[in-house]
């Protein structure tokens, strides 16, 4: 029987000073742990196969109850600006992270369990984890993951009969998250706020050491400083993750700089949602009563959480102790200015895939423009609709599924005439044209209904083959599968009725 002790078990984290993390282990639950669900996509990467999922020892491993030979188990520090205010310590108050798992192609990737038991960081919290957000996050990272995002993964989730407290009584799980790394910008700016210079040089040594080995290249470190080749770096990765969400939809509800990995992936899955009827002021998180973290303010919250994230590598940004801090500062703020129009290129790209262009012109941004304004005038659900407009025909006067998604159809056929000359004007081909819209625009997501039909089921009555059903489509949301054409329909009108917090 397969022992998760024969993984290569490693913890580079582990070896930087306890400065960084508390070692601490998890707390097994009290009532028999079971597998509820395990990723073998997930599992591959780090070398382990689907049939081991059945392994007690795995179950006992992935429920914290026994660790594996040469595992570490650690709780990660890290302080963050949540809403705008800074909170001077934060860290994993419900994740350990057990170790590292090294392998041959993929690389590295730290093992979280999510929802073990207090640490030093649990604050006033139970350090545990609700079965339905460790569902949500589980669905929702892999069909991030399979809609071209970086993010964290999922490899499992394990539950049990414990009871965890929130407003009601719940069943609680751990979700097993696996990433290079769970670095966030506030592991940085705790340091900062301590006046601990050393450990954010320490830190962004390590990040670069283990996770940026293209910016130790020579030639880099001859001609530039480092530390502002990864501010640049993350700038980059952040401005792309955030183009990708806007153009899927995905709103992630608590951009709190806590919640943004260093490495550029979706991280810390909570109150998220996918845009629906189209509303660029949607507000998918229940408590954020200020819209902060509104689906169209994410761009700016990015940059945002940049200004934190350069304001805590300010020590080391300086080359020498002669360098005065404006130095530091106007470097910084270079690469910040070069945010915006990265940005809205990297936006502008997708978007106009999505619109099924291959050439570049000056009129596709006004021609999405229109399209947006009326879809918001009209309420048209986002994914449905870009998934439609690859079925265009532009030798039809009227197309009619297309059409009939709006009220103002008359605004639809002006607007379908303006796209029609637009493709006309690169000799675009129908047929080529859906094949490629078909590979970027989904047919399916997760919309929180759907996650809520999974939930209720696996609540009320343990039964996971929702969950299994939603993860298979999900993984491959490009695909028609037609025998799951009511997945890809409009939410029912008890969708509205749900509402999504933060931490449970
Ligand atoms: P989140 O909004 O889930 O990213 O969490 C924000 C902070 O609160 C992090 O430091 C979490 O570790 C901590 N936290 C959230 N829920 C709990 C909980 N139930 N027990 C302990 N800490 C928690
Ligand atoms: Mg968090």
């Amino acid at each position: 029987m397969f022992s998760p002790d024969t993984l290569p078990w490693t913890n580079s984290f582990a070896s930087l000073s306890d400065d960084f993390y508390s070692r601490v282990t998890p707390t097994p639950y009290k009532t028999d742990a079971r597998m509820l669900h395990f990723n073998p996509a997930a599992a591959e990467l780090i070398g382990l196969q689907a049939e081991n999922s059945n392994s007690p020892d795995l179950v006992k491993m992935l429920s914290g109850q026994s660790l594996p030979q040469g595992s570490d188990p650690l709780a990660m520090l890290y302080a963050g600006h949540q809403f705008g205010h800074f909170v001077p310590q934060l860290g994993d108050g419900r994740a350990i992270m057990l170790g590292e798992v090294s392998h041959e192609q993929t690389g590295k990737w730290e093992l979280q369990l999510k929802g073990s038991g207090l640490t030093p960081y649990s604050r006033d919290g139970d350090g545990r984890a609700v079965l339905r957000s460790t569902i949500r996050e589980y669905l929702c990272s892999e069909a991030i993951h399979s809609l071209g995002i970086r993010t964290t993964r999922a490899l499992a989730m394990t539950g049990s009969d414990d009871e965890v407290y929130r407003e009601r009584i719940e069943t609680g799980a751990i979700l097993t998250r696996m990433a290079p790394s769970h670095i966030r910008f506030g592991s940085f700016e705790v340091f900062f706020y301590r006046n601990q210079f050393e450990q954010i040089r320490t830190l962004a040594d390590y990040v670069i050491e283990h996770h940026f080995t293209e910016l130790k290249q020579p030639e880099l470190q001859q001609q530039a400083n480092p530390y502002l080749a990864l501010f640049e770096t993350v700038m980059r990765r952040t401005a792309r993750l955030i183009a990708q969400w806007q153009s899927v939809g995905f709103a992630h509800g608590v951009m709190n700089s806590d919640n943004m990995s260093i490495l550029g992936l979706t991280i810390d899955y909570g109150p998220f949602g996918f845009v629906e009827a189209y509303q660029p002021g949607y507000i998918c998180n229940h408590s954020d009563h200020s819209g902060r973290y509104a689906f169209d303010q994410q761009p700016e919250i990015g940059l945002f959480n940049l200004s934190c994230l350069a304001q805590a590598l300010l020590p080391v940004l300086m080359e020498s102790e002669d360098d005065s801090p404006d130095k530091a500062v106007e470097m910084a703020k270079d690469i910040m200015t070069q945010y915006q129009p990265l940005y809205i290129k990297e936006y502008a790209g997708l978007m106009r895939a999505k619109l099924g262009l291959v050439e570049a012109m000056p009129e596709d941004q006004t021609l999405l423009q229109e399209l947006l304004d009326l879809m918001q005038q009209n309420q048209v659900d986002y994914t449905i609709l870009f998934r439609k407009l690859g079925d265009f025909r532009s030798d039809e006067t009227q197309n009619h599924e297309l059409r009939d998604l709006f009220l103002d159809r008359e605004g639809f056929d002006q607007w379908s005439s303006r796209y029609a000359a637009r493709l006309a004007k690169e000799n675009s081909n129908d047929s080529e044209r859906k094949v490629r819209m078909n590979k970027i625009n989904p047919k399916f997501i997760l919309r929180n209904y759907l996650a809520e039909i999974a939930i209720r089921k696996a609540e009320d009555e343990k039964d996971y083959s929702e969950i299994d059903v939603l993860f298979k489509i999900l993984q491959q949301p490009f695909d028609e599968w037609p025998e799951f054409e009511s997945y890809a329909g409009h939410p029912p009108e008890w969708a509205s009725d749900i509402a999504v917090s933060c931490s449970s």
